[in-house]
Protein backbone atom coordinates (compact mmCIF):
# COMPACT_ATOMS: atom_id res chain seq x y z
CA UNK A 1 0.00 0.00 0.00
CA UNK A 2 1.02 3.39 -1.09
CA UNK A 3 2.26 5.85 1.74
CA UNK A 4 -0.27 8.02 -0.03
CA UNK A 5 -3.30 5.94 -0.07
CA UNK A 6 -3.33 6.01 3.89
CA UNK A 7 -5.24 8.65 5.87
CA UNK A 8 -3.62 10.08 8.79
CA UNK A 9 -6.93 9.93 10.20
CA UNK A 10 -7.32 8.02 13.21
CA UNK A 11 -10.22 5.64 14.08
CA UNK A 12 -11.88 7.16 17.03
CA UNK A 13 -13.19 4.40 19.92
CA UNK A 14 -15.47 5.38 22.48
CA UNK A 15 -15.93 3.16 25.07
CA UNK A 16 -18.15 3.32 28.50
CA UNK A 17 -19.01 1.63 31.20
CA UNK A 18 -22.46 1.56 33.37
CA UNK A 19 -21.97 4.24 36.05
CA UNK A 20 -22.69 2.85 40.07
CA UNK A 21 -25.04 3.72 41.96
CA UNK A 22 -23.16 6.33 44.93
CA UNK A 23 -25.33 5.23 47.67
CA UNK A 24 -22.33 3.08 48.98
CA UNK A 25 -18.73 2.32 48.64
CA UNK A 26 -17.66 0.21 45.93
CA UNK A 27 -17.27 -3.91 46.44
CA UNK A 28 -15.74 -6.44 44.41
CA UNK A 29 -18.81 -6.56 41.99
CA UNK A 30 -18.16 -3.37 40.61
CA UNK A 31 -14.42 -4.27 39.31
CA UNK A 32 -16.01 -6.27 35.99
CA UNK A 33 -17.23 -3.09 34.33
CA UNK A 34 -13.93 -0.82 34.35
CA UNK A 35 -12.02 -3.33 33.96
CA UNK A 36 -13.48 -5.08 31.11
CA UNK A 37 -13.55 -1.78 29.24
CA UNK A 38 -10.22 -0.97 30.53
CA UNK A 39 -8.69 -3.59 28.63
CA UNK A 40 -10.70 -2.78 25.57
CA UNK A 41 -9.72 0.66 25.98
CA UNK A 42 -5.94 -0.34 26.10
CA UNK A 43 -6.04 -2.71 23.37
CA UNK A 44 -7.39 -0.07 20.97
CA UNK A 45 -4.56 2.64 22.27
CA UNK A 46 -1.99 0.36 21.54
CA UNK A 47 -3.12 -0.58 17.73
CA UNK A 48 -3.36 3.19 17.40
CA UNK A 49 -6.78 4.49 17.54
CA UNK A 50 -8.06 7.62 19.57
CA UNK A 51 -9.61 6.46 22.28
CA UNK A 52 -12.11 8.13 24.84
CA UNK A 53 -13.11 6.05 27.96
CA UNK A 54 -15.86 7.05 29.84
CA UNK A 55 -16.40 6.12 33.66
CA UNK A 56 -18.78 8.01 36.46
CA UNK A 57 -20.90 7.30 38.84
CA UNK A 58 -24.74 7.79 39.24
CA UNK A 59 -25.69 10.10 42.41
CA UNK A 60 -29.50 11.25 42.40
CA UNK A 61 -32.58 9.16 43.71
CA UNK A 62 -34.64 8.31 46.88
CA UNK A 63 -31.87 5.48 48.05
CA UNK A 64 -29.42 8.23 48.39
CA UNK A 65 -31.80 10.49 50.31
CA UNK A 66 -32.45 7.98 52.51
CA UNK A 67 -28.99 6.34 53.31
CA UNK A 68 -27.60 10.09 53.49
CA UNK A 69 -30.18 10.84 56.35
CA UNK A 70 -29.20 7.21 58.00
CA UNK A 71 -25.69 7.99 57.88
CA UNK A 72 -26.87 12.10 58.94
CA UNK A 73 -24.95 13.33 55.71
CA UNK A 74 -26.69 15.84 53.59
CA UNK A 75 -27.21 13.81 50.18
CA UNK A 76 -24.30 16.08 48.52
CA UNK A 77 -21.94 14.47 51.28
CA UNK A 78 -22.72 11.20 50.81
CA UNK A 79 -22.32 11.36 47.05
CA UNK A 80 -19.14 13.29 47.02
CA UNK A 81 -17.73 10.70 49.61
CA UNK A 82 -19.14 7.55 47.50
CA UNK A 83 -17.91 9.27 44.42
CA UNK A 84 -14.44 9.39 45.44
CA UNK A 85 -14.21 5.90 46.68
CA UNK A 86 -14.63 4.52 43.10
CA UNK A 87 -12.30 7.36 41.80
CA UNK A 88 -9.86 5.52 44.34
CA UNK A 89 -11.06 1.79 43.55
CA UNK A 90 -10.05 2.97 39.37
CA UNK A 91 -6.82 4.23 40.50
CA UNK A 92 -6.33 0.89 42.19
CA UNK A 93 -7.07 -1.05 39.66
CA UNK A 94 -4.79 0.91 36.93
CA UNK A 95 -8.14 1.75 35.00
CA UNK A 96 -6.84 4.06 32.60
CA UNK A 97 -9.97 6.40 32.45
CA UNK A 98 -10.48 9.46 30.34
CA UNK A 99 -12.77 11.02 32.29
CA UNK A 100 -15.34 10.68 35.12
CA UNK A 101 -18.87 12.01 34.75
CA UNK A 102 -20.90 12.40 37.83
CA UNK A 103 -24.55 13.13 37.43
CA UNK A 104 -24.97 15.18 40.41
CA UNK A 105 -22.80 17.41 38.28
CA UNK A 106 -24.92 20.49 37.75
CA UNK A 107 -22.57 22.42 35.17
CA UNK A 108 -21.05 19.39 33.00
CA UNK A 109 -24.22 17.17 33.59
CA UNK A 110 -27.62 18.84 34.25
CA UNK A 111 -27.49 20.81 30.92
CA UNK A 112 -27.74 17.24 28.53
CA UNK A 113 -30.08 15.35 30.44
CA UNK A 114 -32.68 18.30 30.54
CA UNK A 115 -31.73 19.02 26.49
CA UNK A 116 -32.54 15.31 26.75
CA UNK A 117 -35.91 15.83 28.35
CA UNK A 118 -36.88 18.74 25.77
CA UNK A 119 -35.99 16.47 22.91
CA UNK A 120 -38.03 13.67 23.85
CA UNK A 121 -40.95 16.54 24.72
CA UNK A 122 -40.69 17.70 21.31
CA UNK A 123 -41.06 14.29 19.33
CA UNK A 124 -44.50 14.09 21.42
CA UNK A 125 -43.25 10.93 23.12
CA UNK A 126 -43.68 12.43 26.75
CA UNK A 127 -46.88 12.33 27.69
CA UNK A 128 -48.78 12.98 31.58
CA UNK A 129 -50.48 10.17 33.15
CA UNK A 130 -51.72 8.76 36.17
CA UNK A 131 -50.62 6.16 37.58
CA UNK A 132 -51.31 3.63 40.02
CA UNK A 133 -49.03 0.83 41.64
CA UNK A 134 -46.99 -1.27 44.03
CA UNK A 135 -43.86 0.82 44.66
CA UNK A 136 -41.16 -1.02 46.40
CA UNK A 137 -38.51 1.40 48.12
CA UNK A 138 -35.51 -0.86 47.95
CA UNK A 139 -35.92 -1.27 43.74
CA UNK A 140 -36.79 2.26 44.33
CA UNK A 141 -39.33 1.32 41.19
CA UNK A 142 -43.25 0.51 41.28
CA UNK A 143 -42.68 -3.97 41.17
CA UNK A 144 -45.46 -5.98 39.79
CA UNK A 145 -47.70 -8.93 41.88
CA UNK A 146 -44.83 -11.60 40.15
CA UNK A 147 -41.99 -10.04 42.10
CA UNK A 148 -44.27 -10.15 45.80
CA UNK A 149 -43.50 -13.33 47.74
CA UNK A 150 -45.87 -13.45 50.76
CA UNK A 151 -47.06 -10.12 50.13
CA UNK A 152 -43.20 -9.05 49.80
CA UNK A 153 -41.09 -8.31 47.38
CA UNK A 154 -39.16 -11.18 46.96
CA UNK A 155 -35.57 -9.07 46.42
CA UNK A 156 -35.69 -6.88 49.72
CA UNK A 157 -38.46 -8.86 52.11
CA UNK A 158 -40.41 -5.21 52.09
CA UNK A 159 -43.96 -5.04 51.58
CA UNK A 160 -44.36 -2.56 49.09
CA UNK A 161 -46.58 0.58 49.24
CA UNK A 162 -49.31 1.16 47.34
CA UNK A 163 -48.82 4.77 45.39
CA UNK A 164 -51.05 6.78 43.18
CA UNK A 165 -48.83 9.66 41.13
CA UNK A 166 -49.24 11.40 38.24
CA UNK A 167 -46.22 11.58 36.48
CA UNK A 168 -44.35 11.97 32.97
CA UNK A 169 -44.21 8.78 30.90
CA UNK A 170 -41.59 8.31 27.72
CA UNK A 171 -43.25 6.15 24.83
CA UNK A 172 -41.08 3.40 25.01
CA UNK A 173 -43.81 1.43 23.58
CA UNK A 174 -43.62 3.15 19.97
CA UNK A 175 -39.50 1.95 19.55
CA UNK A 176 -40.00 -1.50 20.03
CA UNK A 177 -39.64 -2.73 16.69
CA UNK A 178 -37.79 -0.02 15.32
CA UNK A 179 -35.22 -1.26 18.20
CA UNK A 180 -35.87 -4.79 17.43
CA UNK A 181 -34.70 -3.83 13.98
CA UNK A 182 -31.80 -2.42 15.25
CA UNK A 183 -30.40 -5.10 17.07
CA UNK A 184 -31.52 -7.62 14.35
CA UNK A 185 -29.58 -5.95 12.05
CA UNK A 186 -26.63 -5.47 13.70
CA UNK A 187 -26.94 -1.76 13.71
CA UNK A 188 -26.85 -2.42 17.14
CA UNK A 189 -24.73 -4.88 18.37
CA UNK A 190 -25.87 -6.74 21.55
CA UNK A 191 -23.63 -9.53 22.59
CA UNK A 192 -23.19 -12.41 23.81
CA UNK A 193 -25.78 -13.59 21.65
CA UNK A 194 -27.46 -15.27 25.12
CA UNK A 195 -28.46 -11.89 25.81
CA UNK A 196 -29.06 -10.49 22.29
CA UNK A 197 -31.97 -13.32 22.64
CA UNK A 198 -33.08 -12.45 25.91
CA UNK A 199 -33.62 -8.60 24.85
CA UNK A 200 -35.21 -9.95 21.43
CA UNK A 201 -37.67 -11.75 23.31
CA UNK A 202 -38.45 -9.26 25.80
CA UNK A 203 -39.30 -6.50 22.82
CA UNK A 204 -41.50 -9.38 21.01
CA UNK A 205 -43.57 -9.60 24.10
CA UNK A 206 -43.62 -5.51 24.07
CA UNK A 207 -41.93 -2.98 25.29
CA UNK A 208 -44.20 -0.81 28.41
CA UNK A 209 -44.19 3.37 28.60
CA UNK A 210 -41.95 3.86 31.01
CA UNK A 211 -42.55 6.32 33.93
CA UNK A 212 -40.20 8.71 33.68
CA UNK A 213 -40.28 11.48 36.54
CA UNK A 214 -41.36 11.61 40.18
CA UNK A 215 -43.02 14.28 42.56
CA UNK A 216 -40.59 16.80 43.37
CA UNK A 217 -41.95 16.92 47.05
CA UNK A 218 -41.12 12.86 47.29
CA UNK A 219 -38.19 13.19 44.95
CA UNK A 220 -35.98 16.91 45.45
CA UNK A 221 -32.46 15.13 45.08
CA UNK A 222 -32.25 15.21 41.37
CA UNK A 223 -32.35 17.13 37.79
CA UNK A 224 -35.20 19.10 37.48
CA UNK A 225 -37.71 18.27 34.73
CA UNK A 226 -37.53 21.74 32.43
CA UNK A 227 -40.60 23.52 32.45
CA UNK A 228 -42.08 21.72 35.29
CA UNK A 229 -40.99 22.48 38.44
CA UNK A 230 -43.74 19.92 40.35
CA UNK A 231 -41.54 16.91 39.19
CA UNK A 232 -37.95 15.68 39.18
CA UNK A 233 -36.74 13.31 36.15
CA UNK A 234 -36.49 9.84 37.53
CA UNK A 235 -33.48 7.74 36.90
CA UNK A 236 -33.78 7.44 32.46
CA UNK A 237 -33.26 11.04 31.47
CA UNK A 238 -30.62 11.29 34.14
CA UNK A 239 -27.96 8.73 34.89
CA UNK A 240 -28.51 7.04 30.62
CA UNK A 241 -27.62 10.77 29.83
CA UNK A 242 -24.18 10.59 31.58
CA UNK A 243 -22.63 8.69 28.05
CA UNK A 244 -23.55 11.83 26.00
CA UNK A 245 -23.24 14.96 28.40
CA UNK A 246 -19.55 13.61 29.36
CA UNK A 247 -18.94 14.72 25.60
CA UNK A 248 -20.51 17.71 25.27
CA UNK A 249 -24.80 16.83 24.41
CA UNK A 250 -26.33 19.92 26.01
CA UNK A 251 -23.65 22.80 25.97
CA UNK A 252 -24.39 23.76 22.56
CA UNK A 253 -24.32 27.14 23.49
CA UNK A 254 -22.46 27.97 26.44
CA UNK A 255 -18.55 28.67 26.56
CA UNK A 256 -18.03 25.21 28.16
CA UNK A 257 -18.83 24.05 24.51
CA UNK A 258 -15.20 25.02 23.54
CA UNK A 259 -14.01 22.65 25.65
CA UNK A 260 -16.40 19.86 25.60
CA UNK A 261 -17.98 19.56 22.30
CA UNK A 262 -16.89 16.82 21.61
CA UNK A 263 -20.20 14.79 20.82
CA UNK A 264 -20.23 15.05 17.18
CA UNK A 265 -16.59 13.48 17.13
CA UNK A 266 -17.57 10.63 19.89
CA UNK A 267 -21.03 9.63 19.50
CA UNK A 268 -22.08 7.08 18.59
CA UNK A 269 -19.92 5.02 21.74
CA UNK A 270 -18.10 2.27 20.13
CA UNK A 271 -19.11 0.09 22.73
CA UNK A 272 -20.43 0.36 26.04
CA UNK A 273 -20.26 -1.77 28.74
CA UNK A 274 -22.32 -3.13 31.03
CA UNK A 275 -23.40 -5.84 33.44
CA UNK A 276 -26.76 -8.29 32.84
CA UNK A 277 -28.81 -6.35 35.39
CA UNK A 278 -28.40 -3.49 32.91
CA UNK A 279 -29.54 -4.82 29.32
CA UNK A 280 -33.05 -3.88 29.76
CA UNK A 281 -31.74 -0.29 30.72
CA UNK A 282 -29.15 -0.23 27.76
CA UNK A 283 -30.93 -2.10 25.00
CA UNK A 284 -34.47 -1.13 25.40
CA UNK A 285 -34.53 2.36 27.16
CA UNK A 286 -31.86 3.81 26.33
CA UNK A 287 -31.90 3.05 22.00
CA UNK A 288 -35.69 4.40 22.55
CA UNK A 289 -34.55 7.76 24.11
CA UNK A 290 -31.75 7.52 21.24
CA UNK A 291 -34.37 7.20 18.81
CA UNK A 292 -36.85 9.83 20.20
CA UNK A 293 -34.09 12.42 20.26
CA UNK A 294 -33.03 11.56 16.82
CA UNK A 295 -29.54 10.55 17.81
CA UNK A 296 -27.55 7.93 16.67
CA UNK A 297 -27.58 4.12 18.72
CA UNK A 298 -24.38 2.45 20.18
CA UNK A 299 -22.80 -0.02 17.88
CA UNK A 300 -22.46 -2.29 20.44
CA UNK A 301 -23.32 -3.14 23.95
CA UNK A 302 -21.41 -5.75 25.86
CA UNK A 303 -22.85 -7.31 28.40
CA UNK A 304 -20.80 -8.96 31.28
CA UNK A 305 -22.33 -11.35 33.65
CA UNK A 306 -22.13 -10.87 37.52
CA UNK A 307 -19.46 -11.90 40.52
CA UNK A 308 -20.34 -14.24 42.76
CA UNK A 309 -18.07 -14.70 46.00
CA UNK A 310 -17.99 -18.24 47.47
CA UNK A 311 -20.83 -19.37 45.38
CA UNK A 312 -23.20 -16.76 46.16
CA UNK A 313 -24.40 -13.43 45.73
CA UNK A 314 -22.59 -10.35 47.11
CA UNK A 315 -24.94 -9.25 49.74
CA UNK A 316 -24.81 -7.43 53.55
CA UNK A 317 -27.04 -10.41 54.73
CA UNK A 318 -24.87 -13.39 53.37
CA UNK A 319 -21.85 -10.92 54.69
CA UNK A 320 -19.77 -11.10 51.76
CA UNK A 321 -18.84 -8.15 50.70
CA UNK A 322 -15.67 -7.82 49.99
CA UNK A 323 -13.63 -4.40 48.80
CA UNK A 324 -11.68 -4.05 45.76
CA UNK A 325 -8.45 -2.61 48.64
CA UNK A 326 -8.91 -5.21 50.92
CA UNK A 327 -7.85 -8.26 47.72
CA UNK A 328 -5.56 -5.20 45.99
CA UNK A 329 -3.82 -4.33 49.12
CA UNK A 330 -2.98 -8.00 49.48
CA UNK A 331 -1.89 -8.95 46.14
CA UNK A 332 -1.21 -5.98 44.24
CA UNK A 333 -3.43 -5.06 40.97
CA UNK A 334 -2.00 -7.10 38.26
CA UNK A 335 -3.08 -10.46 40.08
CA UNK A 336 -6.39 -8.86 40.87
CA UNK A 337 -6.90 -8.17 37.08
CA UNK A 338 -5.79 -11.40 36.30
CA UNK A 339 -7.99 -13.54 38.11
CA UNK A 340 -11.40 -11.43 37.09
CA UNK A 341 -10.23 -11.55 33.80
CA UNK A 342 -9.14 -15.13 33.31
CA UNK A 343 -10.97 -16.48 35.84
CA UNK A 344 -14.87 -15.06 34.80
CA UNK A 345 -15.63 -16.28 31.31
CA UNK A 346 -16.47 -12.40 29.79
CA UNK A 347 -19.98 -14.12 28.76
CA UNK A 348 -20.98 -15.40 31.69
CA UNK A 349 -20.93 -15.12 35.73
CA UNK A 350 -17.90 -16.11 37.84
CA UNK A 351 -17.10 -16.87 41.03
CA UNK A 352 -14.81 -15.25 43.66
CA UNK A 353 -12.82 -16.78 46.77
CA UNK A 354 -9.42 -16.32 48.14
CA UNK A 355 -8.94 -20.08 47.80
CA UNK A 356 -9.49 -19.63 43.87
CA UNK A 357 -7.54 -16.60 43.87
CA UNK A 358 -4.67 -17.54 45.63
CA UNK A 359 -4.50 -20.99 43.57
CA UNK A 360 -4.41 -19.14 40.39
CA UNK A 361 -2.05 -16.88 41.52
CA UNK A 362 0.22 -19.56 42.48
CA UNK A 363 -0.01 -21.45 39.46
CA UNK A 364 -0.30 -19.36 36.60
CA UNK A 365 1.34 -16.39 37.98
CA UNK A 366 4.27 -18.01 40.48
CA UNK A 367 4.59 -20.60 39.12
CA UNK A 368 3.64 -19.99 35.80
CA UNK A 369 4.57 -16.60 34.29
CA UNK A 370 6.97 -15.35 36.90
CA UNK A 371 9.05 -18.64 36.83
CA UNK A 372 9.21 -18.78 33.09
CA UNK A 373 10.95 -14.81 33.17
CA UNK A 374 12.99 -15.73 36.36
CA UNK A 375 14.68 -18.70 34.86
CA UNK A 376 15.87 -16.72 31.96
CA UNK A 377 16.73 -13.83 33.35
CA UNK A 378 19.00 -16.11 35.42
CA UNK A 379 20.71 -17.66 32.52
CA UNK A 380 20.45 -15.03 30.01
CA UNK A 381 21.56 -12.11 32.44
CA UNK A 382 25.33 -13.40 32.20
CA UNK A 383 25.15 -12.70 28.26
CA UNK A 384 25.32 -9.07 28.49
CA UNK A 385 23.53 -7.24 25.35
CA UNK A 386 23.11 -10.01 22.47
CA UNK A 387 22.84 -8.69 19.11
CA UNK A 388 21.16 -10.58 16.60
CA UNK A 389 18.65 -9.87 13.41
CA UNK A 390 14.72 -9.26 14.85
CA UNK A 391 13.52 -7.51 12.07
CA UNK A 392 10.86 -9.21 9.71
CA UNK A 393 12.30 -8.67 6.57
CA UNK A 394 15.55 -10.34 7.66
CA UNK A 395 13.48 -13.45 8.12
CA UNK A 396 14.07 -13.73 11.78
CA UNK A 397 16.49 -16.55 11.01
CA UNK A 398 17.75 -16.78 14.31
CA UNK A 399 14.32 -17.92 16.05
CA UNK A 400 13.10 -21.64 15.16
CA UNK A 401 10.57 -22.37 13.43
CA UNK A 402 8.31 -23.82 16.06
CA UNK A 403 9.10 -20.56 18.15
CA UNK A 404 7.54 -18.54 15.28
CA UNK A 405 4.51 -20.54 14.10
CA UNK A 406 4.21 -20.76 17.58
CA UNK A 407 4.11 -16.81 18.44
CA UNK A 408 2.27 -15.60 15.67
CA UNK A 409 -0.69 -18.08 15.98
CA UNK A 410 -0.91 -17.26 19.41
CA UNK A 411 -0.98 -13.72 17.89
CA UNK A 412 -3.74 -14.15 15.69
CA UNK A 413 -5.73 -15.80 17.79
CA UNK A 414 -5.20 -13.56 20.38
CA UNK A 415 -6.78 -10.69 18.07
CA UNK A 416 -9.73 -12.95 17.17
CA UNK A 417 -10.72 -13.39 20.90
CA UNK A 418 -10.49 -9.82 22.19
CA UNK A 419 -12.17 -8.63 18.79
CA UNK A 420 -15.04 -11.14 19.94
CA UNK A 421 -14.97 -9.82 23.87
CA UNK A 422 -13.39 -13.37 24.69
CA UNK A 423 -11.02 -11.53 27.36
CA UNK A 424 -10.28 -14.63 29.05
CA UNK A 425 -9.81 -16.64 25.82
CA UNK A 426 -7.10 -14.10 24.85
CA UNK A 427 -5.65 -14.71 28.48
CA UNK A 428 -5.68 -18.56 27.82
CA UNK A 429 -3.74 -18.04 24.34
CA UNK A 430 -1.35 -15.87 26.06
CA UNK A 431 -0.66 -18.84 28.44
CA UNK A 432 -0.34 -21.12 25.45
CA UNK A 433 3.32 -19.64 24.88
CA UNK A 434 3.77 -19.50 28.75
CA UNK A 435 3.65 -23.42 28.25
CA UNK A 436 6.01 -23.29 24.78
CA UNK A 437 8.53 -21.72 26.51
CA UNK A 438 8.65 -23.80 29.37
CA UNK A 439 8.59 -26.86 27.09
CA UNK A 440 11.39 -24.99 24.89
CA UNK A 441 13.19 -24.63 27.98
CA UNK A 442 13.22 -28.01 29.73
CA UNK A 443 14.10 -29.56 26.64
CA UNK A 444 16.99 -27.60 25.98
CA UNK A 445 18.50 -27.40 29.07
CA UNK A 446 20.02 -23.74 29.19
CA UNK A 447 21.39 -24.72 32.47
CA UNK A 448 23.59 -26.55 31.14
CA UNK A 449 24.62 -24.93 28.00
CA UNK A 450 27.45 -21.88 27.61
CA UNK A 451 28.29 -19.86 24.74
CA UNK A 452 26.55 -19.90 21.48
CA UNK A 453 24.49 -22.48 22.14
CA UNK A 454 23.06 -20.99 25.48
CA UNK A 455 22.77 -17.72 23.19
CA UNK A 456 20.68 -19.48 20.78
CA UNK A 457 18.45 -20.68 23.46
CA UNK A 458 17.80 -16.78 25.55
CA UNK A 459 17.25 -15.24 22.11
CA UNK A 460 14.48 -17.97 21.14
CA UNK A 461 12.98 -17.51 24.70
CA UNK A 462 13.55 -13.68 24.96
CA UNK A 463 11.70 -13.74 21.49
CA UNK A 464 8.72 -15.53 23.54
CA UNK A 465 8.90 -13.84 26.39
CA UNK A 466 8.84 -10.30 24.50
CA UNK A 467 5.69 -11.45 22.84
CA UNK A 468 3.79 -12.57 25.95
CA UNK A 469 5.43 -9.08 27.74
CA UNK A 470 3.32 -7.28 24.31
CA UNK A 471 0.22 -9.16 24.77
CA UNK A 472 -0.54 -8.60 28.30
CA UNK A 473 0.16 -5.20 27.87
CA UNK A 474 -3.72 -4.44 28.16
CA UNK A 475 -4.59 -6.83 30.80
CA UNK A 476 -1.38 -6.33 32.82
CA UNK A 477 0.36 -3.37 32.25
CA UNK A 478 2.56 -3.48 35.34
CA UNK A 479 3.56 -6.96 34.87
CA UNK A 480 4.26 -6.08 31.27
CA UNK A 481 6.45 -3.23 32.21
CA UNK A 482 8.48 -5.56 34.82
CA UNK A 483 8.89 -8.21 32.10
CA UNK A 484 10.63 -5.61 29.86
CA UNK A 485 12.75 -4.25 32.50
CA UNK A 486 13.86 -7.80 32.53
CA UNK A 487 14.01 -9.18 29.14
CA UNK A 488 13.32 -6.69 26.27
CA UNK A 489 14.26 -6.52 22.57
CA UNK A 490 15.28 -2.87 20.92
CA UNK A 491 16.98 -2.14 17.84
CA UNK A 492 17.92 -5.89 17.12
CA UNK A 493 19.36 -6.02 20.62
CA UNK A 494 18.06 -8.53 23.35
CA UNK A 495 19.36 -7.34 26.73
CA UNK A 496 18.11 -9.69 29.69
CA UNK A 497 18.58 -8.35 33.49
CA UNK A 498 17.67 -10.02 36.27
CA UNK A 499 15.45 -8.25 38.66
CA UNK A 500 13.32 -9.69 41.60
CA UNK A 501 10.51 -12.41 41.19
CA UNK A 502 7.75 -10.94 39.17
CA UNK A 503 5.41 -12.31 41.08
CA UNK A 504 6.32 -13.88 45.12
CA UNK A 505 4.69 -17.25 45.87
CA UNK A 506 2.16 -16.50 48.65
CA UNK A 507 3.45 -17.02 51.92
CA UNK A 508 7.38 -16.03 50.96
CA UNK A 509 8.42 -12.46 51.26
CA UNK A 510 10.07 -11.28 47.56
CA UNK A 511 13.82 -12.03 47.19
ZN1 LIG B 1 -37.75 -4.58 46.06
Amino acid sequence: MGANTMSNQKNKFYITTSIPYANAAPHVGHILDPLIADVLARYRRIKGDDVRFLVGTDEHGAKIVRKAEEERKTPKELVDENSEKFRDMQKLLNISYDDFIRTSDQKRHWPGAQKMWRALKDSGDIYWKKYRGLYCVGHEAFITEKDLIGGKCQDHQKEPEVVEEENWFFRLSKFSRQIEQAIVSGRMNVLPDSRRNEILSLIKSGLEDVSFSRPSKDLPWGVPVPDDPTQTMYVWCDALVNYISAIGYGHDDSAFSIQHSAFSKWWPADVQVVGKDNLRFHAAIWPGMLLSAGLELPKTIFVHGFVNVEGQKISKTVGNVISPDEVVDKYGADPVRYYFLREFPSYEDGDFSYKKFEERYNGDLANGLGNLVARIAAVGAKLGPIRFDFSASGGEKEIEERIRVGCKNVFLEYERQLEGFRLNEALISVWKLVSLSDRYINEKKPWMLAGDDLKAVVINAGYVISTIANLLEPFLPETAEKIKEQIHIEDSVLVVRKEKALFPRLGETPH
